[in-house]
This record gives C-alpha cells, sequence and structure tokens, in this order.
C-alpha cells in the first residue's frame, strides 16, 4: 500500500473510532436536550406560526449570544441574506464584491435584488475574502464618486461587499471592514457557518452594519429551518422586522402594508427548537473542539494540512477540513471514504464556473481555484450521547 492507501484507511478507521459503525454523516444536528417539550409546548399553545413568544425569545438569545443588539428571525439564512442585502442599499444593476468559494445561497440572495457578484480571491489560510485581493481588485477596477465608488470596467456601482467565514473559520473581517469603510462599499457578513466563531473575542456577524446566520439542518445548531439578521443599528433592525412581516403597520384588526414585504418571518415551532438547540450550544462548541483536536493529532502526525483558525480567532469547528496534495489525491480520498461509510465532502465548486454567474467579473481567483481542487470536509458532528448528561 502506498501512503494515500494508507491515509484513506486510517482516517474511515478513525472516523469509526469517534463516530461508531455504520454511515458516519458529514453533519448531522442533535436532539438530546428540550426540543421535544418546547415543541410540545409550541403546540398545545396553538401558536405554531410566525407569531409567538418563541420566536421573541430566540431572537433575544441569539443576540445576547452573538453580542449584537438586535436579531431578526426569518424562515431561512438565504431570506436573510436577501433582506440584508436590501437594507444595505443595494439596487438593481449594482455590483455585489463576495468570493466564488461560497455556497450559492450567498449569490442567489445578491442575485433576487438584480444586483451582480463580483468575484475577488480567498486567503489561503481562511479560505473567506483576501483584504489584499480586494484592496487591489478596488484599486484596480473602481472609482470614487460623489454618490459611491464605480466599477471602471462596467459602469456599475459597487454597492455592497460580502465576505463569509467558510466553515467556521473566520476570514480576515476587521482588515476588510476598513477597505469598505475607506471606499463607502457597505458591509454584509455572511456569518451562516459562523455562529460560535470568534475574532478578538468579538463575534462573527458583528464586524458589520449587518450580518446574517443560518439555521438550517447541517449547520452548528438547527431551527429545523431558519436564519438571522443582526445587527446593532435600531433603524435597520425595525426595518428587517418590518419587511419580513409583510410591512403590516401595527394594528388589533386592519390590514395597511405600507410597501412591498415579504412573509419571511421564522415560525414559532422552529424557533421553539432553535431555543432548545441554542441552550446546547456552547456545549456542543466543546465537544465539537474535542473531536477537531482528535482529528488535527492525527493529520498532523500524517503531514497533512487540517485548516485551523488564524491567530486572533476562534473557530466553532462546524466543519473540519483538510487540504489534500492534489485534485487527484483529493478524488482518490473522497471515493474511499464515501464508499466506506465516512461522508466526506470537496468544498463548493467555484461560483464563477456555475452557469449564471459565469460571465462575472472576478480577479482570475488563483487561491480559490487551488483550493476549490484540494480541499475536503470530513465528518464533524458532535457524537452520539456526548451531551447526554444535560439537566436543562
Ligand atoms: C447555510 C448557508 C447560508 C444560508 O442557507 P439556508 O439554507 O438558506 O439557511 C448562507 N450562506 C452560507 C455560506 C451558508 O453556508
Amino acid at each position: 500500500m502506498n501512503d494515500l492507501n494508507i491515509l484513506n484507511n486510517e482516517t474511515v478507521a478513525l472516523a469509526k473510532k469517534i463516530y461508531g459503525d455504520g454511515f458516519i454523516p458529514l453533519h448531522r444536528p442533535v436532539f438530546e436536550g428540550n426540543e421535544r417539550k418546547y415543541l410540545v409546548d409550541c403546540i398545545d399553545s396553538n401558536f405554531v406560526s410566525s407569531v409567538g413568544e418563541k420566536v421573541n425569545q430566540f431572537e433575544k438569545e441569539i443576540a445576547k449570544f452573538t453580542g449584537s443588539k438586535f436579531a431578526i428571525a426569518t424562515v431561512n439564512g438565504t431570506a436573510a441574506l436577501h433582506i440584508a442585502v436590501e437594507l444595505a442599499g443595494v439596487k438593481a444593476g449594482d455590483e455585489v464584491i463576495t468570493q466564488a468559494l461560497t455556497f450559492i445561497a450567498t449569490c442567489n440572495a445578491i442575485s433576487y435584488i438584480g444586483a451582480k457578484p463580483l468575484f475577488v480571491d480567498v486567503d489561503i489560510d481562511t479560505m473567506g475574502l483576501s483584504p489584499d485581493s480586494l484592496k487591489i481588485f478596488l484599486e484596480k477596477n473602481a472609482e470614487k464618486r460623489l454618490d459611491g465608488t464605480y466599477n471602471k470596467n462596467s459602469g456599475k456601482k459597487i454597492s455592497a461587499c460580502v465576505p463569509m467565514h467558510t466553515f467556521g473559520f473566520p476570514c480576515r473581517i476587521q482588515e476588510i471592514a476598513t477597505i469598505c469603510s475607506d471606499w463607502g462599499i457597505a458591509l454584509i457578513e455572511d456569518a451562516a457557518e459562523s455562529l460560535g466563531s470568534y475574532v478578538d473575542n468579538k463575534h462573527t456577524g458583528t464586524f458589520a452594519q449587518l450580518a446574517t446566520l443560518s439555521f438550517n439542518g447541517n449547520k452548528v445548531i438547527t431551527s429545523g429551518g431558519g436564519g438571522m439578521i443582526i445587527t446593532n443599528d435600531i433603524a435597520l433592525a425595525k426595518k428587517a422586522k418590518h419587511i419580513t412581516t409583510t410591512a403590516k403597520i401595527a394594528h388589533p384588526y386592519e390590514f395597511f402594508h405600507d410597501e412591498i414585504g415579504y412573509n419571511y418571518r421564522m415560525p414559532n415551532l422552529n424557533a421553539a427548537l432553535g431555543c432548545a438547540q441554542l441552550e446546547r450550544l456552547e456545549e456542543s462548541l466543546l465537544e465539537k473542539a474535542r473531536v477537531a483536536s482528535q482529528w488535527s493529532d492525527f493529520f498532523k502526525v500524517r503531514g497533512v494540512n487540517f485548516v485551523q483558525a488564524i491567530n486572533g480567532s476562534n473557530a466553532n469547528h462546524w466543519l473540519n477540513a483538510i487540504i489534500l496534495g492534489s485534485k487527484k489525491e483529493r478524488d482518490m480520498f473522497l471515493k474511499f471514504t464515501n464508499k466506506n461509510n465516512v461522508m466526506t465532502r470537496p468544498i463548493w465548486t467555484l461560483m464563477s464556473k456555475l452557469p449564471m454567474f459565469q460571465d462575472c467579473q472576478t480577479d482570475g481567483l488563483k487561491n480559490s481555484l487551488w483550493l476549490e481542487d484540494r480541499v475536503v470536509n470530513i465528518p464533524s458532528s458532535v457524537p452520539d450521547g456526548a451531551l447526554k448528561d444535560f439537566k436543562g
């Protein structure tokens, strides 16, 4: 057997040691707390839909956990991003800078407004938007006018920038925020993957005017489906609540809507699940860190690059990631592990390669292309029973 075969075999063996036999998913939710109780409470109360106490509670608790002043719950993370992009002032025909190495939701949300993504490269170590590349891109392509920054090639306004904290590893958000502020470009953090990740002990999603979270079934904690907009700006918070609840003016019985709104409010049932999950978040993060350190020790002695948070930041270990030597090694690894009941997955196909974004401007995406060929996610769930001692 060659080294790669040994690595693949031993990876499967360690996954089985951590998670037991049978199919091992990449990430699955754990319901070992108050989930059933809160769901039943919700049904018994009759408040199962978009009005209810659990939604308000979930919002308050997420605001507290992240250290943001306001949180507005939505049906999913994509809807949260859609609203954040709209509230940041992005208009149809504008351009929005983001990374090509992201999940589709980031680019879909930009497109819902009728804006177009501009793809700037990521840093190799964070896998998130590179401040150096962003600066170079703007200096080369952009000009400041009285009403904002424009793309000299397309003549379009560059109205926002949406970096993403890939797999929960924080990107260099402080540097990105400085550049955006210098250029007068609105900053929105896609923190869908980074609940529980920090930069300088400040929660990701609190460096921008607006940020969004996701509680999809595969995320760190889940509400079944759900998302959240977080902000410190009371006007934006009020506006977000208003347009995600059909823009209805509060009244005991009359219907009056003062603009086009969305039916994007998170249902109470989902929030009930979310509240129960949130009670276990700190503990889940500890368990995930324990799993990550097992993988880290394993890959270190085998000379494989196991991705770690950069200095000054802390990852939530949502999805563990390794960087293999080549696309060929990656493909062999994926094939072997998946065949042996251990789910592993390549990083996303770059957004710039998808049919609907193929004509978007890029900066060459050198690092993104390199990572696209080599990054693999490995099983990262909290192991069964790890949270069993809960007395909540
Ligand atoms: C999960 C995710 C979202 C939001 O997804 P939903 O499934 O709509 O909640 C947005 N951006 C990124 C990068 C994500 O991983």
